[in-house]
């Protein structure tokens, strides 16, 4: 088949799936990929801030070593490199209460032989508690995290659970742990902890999101020959017998031709809106695969914002900083340069205080960390991102929908809210773009 794939979203799970179908280019396919804003990336993107008189994220990114659908896009686009992260698998941490600061360690083996040393472990924690995550593994659907790995079922101290299960939980899946599913953990803890030290190291965007993982994308597909087209929003879709026969933006309409194929890499929402009622009517009534337990026509509707802070530190740091806080508001810190990036996921409880207010909070906080001494705060943007992700609890997890809809012949979906298996994240988000470039190459 030699149609062309049409591409809504430039988000990751978009770029994505327009990447690895120019990567295989004997497909001979031709990729059209529509943005409804000025520029690619969606929720992982960079902008030059005026205040701050430089390029920041919109939010801070925290990747890991054996996120494999990220190696494979990285190795694409030919950015391997534009990520940066210590040498081994080691997160250092702070307790702001207590002002104890710890490393885990998880050494460079496959086994973690680093733990048995006491200084590479969560202070006074036990052995045991490590295996604690495998629990994820048998926990029930509807079961939290907090039920899951909090003392009351036993074996963990309370100071494991405040120190390492929680800041974990609530950095992965971007809802508290008290409602947070624990099931969703385990994907995470297998790809990375299951398989050794050498799938753990944490890694961020050495200079910026944009740089590491859009512009190279984009780069990519220019060269390759992919038609791209900013601000252009889809307000609606035309389908008939099973098919998607036209896509209209605001300013025209692109018609779908039978050999072409469509993919939504855009928000629940968005698809929502776009084929809630079309399932149904429009299309045939052939059904196609789904989650065993997901509802037909019903999408994840709930979101969980993060608040970013980037604070201006009084001089550069030579060493590229990530640090995990407890008892504090913010929970993990990046330094790179004189730029200190807070991230506070699950940040429903804070979205009302004021910039100012939180700024200082963090203020305090980035002081204590890195030992700055009486400094006063200087120059900060506080970015909140209300619909940062969906929220990871039992009931919306249910209806993350497969990539093929039921009953839609050239109809694919992408993002990191479908059903990959994985939490909302940057790796479910690349997935779900191949598993959608891959059903689109099969389709017939
Ligand atoms: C502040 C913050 C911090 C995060 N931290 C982490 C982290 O530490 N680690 C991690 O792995 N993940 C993190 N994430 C999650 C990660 O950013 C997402 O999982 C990922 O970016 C989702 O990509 P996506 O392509 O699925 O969706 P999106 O990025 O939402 O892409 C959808 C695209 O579709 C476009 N669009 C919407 N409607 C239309 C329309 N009608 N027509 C055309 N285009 C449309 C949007 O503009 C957007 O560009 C974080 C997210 C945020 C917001």
């Amino acid at each position: 088949m030699t149609g062309r794939v049409h591409i809504v979203g430039a988000g990751l799970a978009g770029l994505a799936a327009a990447v690895a179908l120019l990567a295989k280019s004997q497909n001979g396919r031709n990729v059209s990929l529509y943005e409804s804003t000025s520029q690619a990336g969606g929720r992982c993107r960079s902008f030059h801030d005026d205040r701050l008189g430089r390029v920041i994220d919109n939010g801070n990114h925290l990747m890991l070593s054996g996120n494999r659908a990220l190696a494979k896009y990285l190795s694409r686009i030919g950015a391997v490199g534009r990520l940066d992260g210590p040498a081994s698998a080691r997160f250092d941490f702070y307790d702001y209460a207590s002002r104890e600061s710890w490393v885990l360690d998880l050494g460079s083996g496959v086994i973690p032989w680093s733990l048995m040393k006491g200084a590479n472990r969560v202070p006074a924690s036990g052995l045991s508690e490590y295996l604690a995550g495998l629990r994820t593994v048998w926990a029930g659907p509807k079961t939290s995290v907090e039920a899951c790995l909090n003392r009351q079922t036993g074996g963990i101290s309370s100071k494991m659970y405040e120190r390492l299960w929680h800041p974990l939980a609530t950095a992965i899946l971007n809802t508290d742990p008290a409602e947070a599913r624990a099931a969703s953990l385990w994907p995470v803890f297998r790809q990375a902890f299951a398989r050794g030290a050498k799938s753990c190291r944490p890694l961020i965007a050495r200079e910026s999101l944009s740089d590491a993982l859009i512009t190279p994308a984009i780069e990519y597909l220019q060269h390759r020959g992919a038609t791209l087209h900013f601000q252009h929003r889809l307000v609606s879709v035309d389908c008939n017998g099973g098919r998607v026969q036209a896509l209209s933006f605001k300013s025209h309409r692109v018609r779908v031709e039978p050999d072409d194929a469509v993919i939504f890499a855009v928000p629940p929402g968005m698809v929502s809106d776009m084929i809630g009622g079309m399932t149904s009517a429009t299309l045939s009534d052939g059904a196609g695969p789904g989650t065993d337990e997901a509802e037909p026509g019903k999408m994840p509707s709930e979101y969980r914002p993060i608040i970013n802070g980037h604070l201006v530190l009084p001089r550069k740091l030579d060493k590229l900083t990530i640090i995990g806080l407890t008892n504090a508001l913010s929970q993990w810190i990046f330094v790179r340069g004189d730029l200190a990036s807070v991230t506070i996921s699950a940040a429903g409880p804070y979205m009302d205080l004021t910039s100012q207010h939180i700024a200082g909070r963090l203020w305090s906080e980035i002081v204590a960390v890195l030992g700055l001494g009486d400094v006063p705060l200087g120059a900060y943007r506080i970015i909140r991102e209300k619909r940062a992700t969906i929220a990871q609890t039992p009931s919306q997890e249910a209806l993350r929908p497969p990539c093929l809809v039921p009953g839609a012949a050239n109809l694919f979906l992408a993002g990191d809210w479908t059903a990959t298996g994985l939490p909302a994240t940057i790796e479910g988000a690349i997935q779900s773009g191949h598993v959608a470039a891959q059903a689109v190459v099969e389709m017939r």
